[in-house]
């Protein structure tokens, strides 16, 4: 088989996607910047992830789940922020230029990006330890800046869908134990960000952020930034199916990280309308406590019993 040098990789893998073109890219791979066009009355929301084999997925990662979780991670991001997805820039580091494992990265890669609407732009190709750091950009109307700094006393929380399911996934990957619902799989390999649910939402929320590390820790940020405390129910966690018949569900629910839901908090006097815009746009949401003045994180059952969750979340260092 022919070896394909740096510049036949990006142009055979990344460079000849004729599909995924939008009209606000004015220039795109292949010249020195990405050249692109913000609409008026907008900002630009700019983020990066970067994803290191053995470090963020296991060794055994597939190319098709590595492609789709480098990018799903960073729309995750833009979602918290309310915005829309745009344009990607993607830095690969690759052992070798393998072509199975770029035609299976690429399609889930480009497979996700389609689903929302999103253009690769532009990156970077080297070789080395494989990682793989996407740059995400979109952007939000100007008036609907969110910040984790936003939660008010009073404020209920709330969290998206299920929680700890991607935990239990790599739990029972790491110790081999055998699970009949491949569903928590996907959970961990294949995250949905939670895209239309953080633009319909920026329209309500205090303050919103999507767990990438854990319930506890990543609430944590924001009353940490928002100089508040909090009350957490755990009889109101939302677990899945599989979850539920697992004893340690809430240890995965609370401090597992890579569930990639949305936690966001809403002025007490707006439940109605939320949970109107919730019904209208199909989205699944659960009370789960309330933001306190007391700088303090509670954590207790529905007969107000204090639980003690184990460690807080994934910490890098
Ligand atoms: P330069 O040397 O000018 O930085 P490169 O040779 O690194 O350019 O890349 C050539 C073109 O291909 C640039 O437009 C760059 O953005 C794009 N590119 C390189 N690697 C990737 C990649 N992995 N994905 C998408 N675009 C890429
Ligand atoms: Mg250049």
């Amino acid at each position: 088989m022919q070896k394909l040098n740096e510049f036949q990789l990006i142009q055979r893998y990344f460079a000849d996607r004729k599909k995924q073109r939008r009209r606000d890219v004015k220039a795109g791979i292949g010249d020195d910047c990405a050249i692109v066009s913000v609409p008026p009355k907008h900002l630009l929301a700019v983020s990066i992830d970067t994803l290191i084999a053995g470090v963020h997925f296991p060794l055994e990662t597939t190319p098709a789940d590595i492609g789709h979780k480098a990018l799903a991670v960073n729309l995750s991001d833009l979602a918290a922020q309310g915005a829309t997805p745009a344009w990607v820039t993607l830095a690969l580091t690759l052992p070798a230029a393998d072509k199975k494992w770029l035609r299976d990265f690429t399609k889930h890669f480009f497979a996700l990006a389609e689903k929302f609407n999103v253009e690769l732009i532009g990156g970077d190709t080297t070789r080395g330890h494989l990682s793989i750091a996407v740059q995400a950009h979109g952007f939000i109307p100007q008036q609907k800046i969110l910040s984790r700094n936003g939660a008010r006393t009073g404020d209920l929380i709330y969290v998206t869908n299920t929680l700890g399911d991607a935990g239990f996934a790599l739990h029972c990957l790491q110790n081999k134990i055998r699970i009949r619902d491949k569903k928590i799989f996907q959970r961990l390999n294949r995250p949905m960000p939670r895209v239309h649910e953080g633009i319909a939402l920026r329209e309500i929320v205090n303050s919103m952020i999507d767990i990438s590390d854990g319930l506890l820790a990543d609430l944590g940020h924001i009353l940490s930034a928002s100089q508040k405390g909090a009350v957490i129910n755990i009889d109101k966690i939302p677990l899945s199916p599989v979850l539920l018949k697992e004893k340690a569900a809430l240890h995965f629910a609370l401090s597992s990280g890579d569930d990639y839901e949305l936690c966001f908090t809403v002025a007490r006097n707006k439940k109605l309308q939320l949970e109107k815009l919730l019904k209208q746009q199909g989205i699944k949401a659960t009370c789960i406590g309330e933001v306190t003045a007391q700088k303090k994180l509670i954590v207790q059952d529905s007969e107000g019993r204090l639980f003690k969750p184990g460690k807080k979340g994934y910490l890098h260092f």
